[in-house]
């Protein structure tokens, strides 16, 4: 009775794989791909257009709930899917605080009007996320915010400044992190709340990063009228619903970022296999081989890492501490990764991404700036040490 279960389950898995492999082939197509010219709202309105035809298809949320706009697909097949998004180098998603952290957020501890209302359109990205937690002086300690919202018959009124926030001025909507009881341990006078961006009294200024893109901006809340409904979780307790999203962060995007790594490593094999060293192929040279074979292991080891986190999380379980071994992990090694790149390419690194002469329109010259934040956003190198070593190994607090 087992093994044909097994057996069917393996034919559907095979099934899946070869109508996903076959709807990728007839749909990735160029007007998909972003150029390195365009802005960051162009950028986004092409991952928007990608998404949504995702969305039709049945092709997102593999592995959220079907009433949801999901697939309810296991576990298998959601490795299954992002093997074949990697293989067919497929485009990005406009989404990704949406899809990482709002939605398992709304399906862990949301209402059921929170979960109708938001959910499918965070998958068909007619509703653009991003996450307000970070204040000029909160960053490593969150919960130190001062951002203030105080409560008026059915709505809160928000007051304060948030500031490094992703797609902060290309949102729809924001989970706002904010002090709601301000004589309460900092732990435990907080509140998560989702702010319609439209709203009166918000307003967003882009902020350049060092890549010359405005991907994240400062957000200013003045006099936001909230309604209580949109409160997540329970009043004063933002702070656990506040880790469940962090949690999701580091571990949960973890499984998305295994396509992109993937795709990245193929392209520094290409790299090698078309520079060249004193007159021979770069790939010939003994020192790249290694490297690049350190990187093809990290890579794997990386992404068998987080099938074991992913493992748990599909057993109803938050992705836990252990999340933030995979966020050290996968952002020091995209800056290994992108560092050989650059290496690679010899005095060309040295042109700005933008330059006409930079080879592959200056790919790897905007990888190697944006990668210097990996370590810093979703929570620095050190304190995710930090976390590691109290709250995973049990060592002492330092
Ligand atoms: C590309 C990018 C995107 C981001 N997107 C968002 C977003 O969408 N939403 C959002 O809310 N935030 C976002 N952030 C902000 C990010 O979460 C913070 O920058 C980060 O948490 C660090 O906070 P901070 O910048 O205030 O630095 P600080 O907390 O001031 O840290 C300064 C230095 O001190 C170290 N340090 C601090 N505390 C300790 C400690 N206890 N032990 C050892 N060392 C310590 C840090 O590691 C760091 O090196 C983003 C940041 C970047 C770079």
């Amino acid at each position: 009775m087992t093994s044909i279960s097994q057996e069917q389950q393996a034919t559907s898995d095979e099934s899946f794989q070869a109508e996903l492999r076959a709807w990728l082939a007839a749909n990735v197509t160029d007007e998909f791909r972003e150029k390195r010219t365009m802005t960051f709202q162009e950028k986004v309105a092409v991952r928007r257009a990608w998404q949504k035809k995702l969305f039709e298809a049945g092709w997102i949320g593999i592995g959220w709930p079907r009433e949801y706009g999901g697939r309810g697909a296991s576990l298998m097949q959601e490795t299954i899917y992002n093997e074949e998004m990697a293989r067919a180098q497929a485009p990005s998603t406009a989404n990704v605080i949406g899809l990482n952290m709002v939605g398992p957020t709304i399906l862990a501890v949301g209402t059921a009007e929170q979960k109708a209302r938001y959910l499918p359109k965070i998958l068909s990205a007619e509703e653009i996320w991003c996450q307000g937690f970070s204040e000029p002086n909160a960053g490593s300690d969150v919960a130190s915010l001062q951002t203030r919202a105080v409560r008026e018959g059915d709505h809160f009124v928000v007051n304060g400044q948030k500031v490094w926030t992703s797609y902060g001025y290309v949102a729809d909507f924001c989970i706002l992190l904010v002090r709601t009881d301000f004589e309460a341990p900092k732990h435990k006078g907080l509140s998560y709340l989702i702010v319609d961006m439209k709203s009166p009294g918000v307003s967003a200024k882009p902020l350049v990063q060092m890549t010359g893109e405005a991907e994240f901006a400062e957000l200013f809340f003045e006099n936001v009228k909230v309604p209580v409904a949109n409160l997540v979780g329970e009043l004063n307790k933002g702070w656990m619903v506040a880790i469940t999203t962090l949690m999701h962060e580091r571990g949960g995007l973890s499984f998305s970022i295994i396509v992109t790594f993937e795709q990245r490593l193929q392209a520094l094999i290409e790299l090698s296999r078309s520079s060249t060293l004193n007159g021979k192929p770069v790939l010939e040279d003994p020192q790249v081989r290694q490297r690049l074979a350190r990187l093809y292991t990290d890579v794997k080891t990386f992404k068998l890492n987080t099938m074991s986190q992913m493992s748990t999380v599909s057993q109803g379980h938050l992705p836990g501490p252990e999340g933030s071994l995979l966020k050290l992990q996968w952002s020091e090694l995209n800056q290994r990764l992108v560092e050989l790149a650059f290496e690679l390419e010899g005095p060309f690194s040295s042109l700005a991404p933008d330059s006409v002469d930079a080879p592959f329109e200056g790919r790897w010259q905007y990888e190697y700036l944006r990668a210097r934040g990996n370590t810093i956003e979703a929570g620095t190198s050190e304190v995710q040490r930090n976390i590691v070593a109290e709250r995973v190994l049990g060592l002492p607090h330092a």
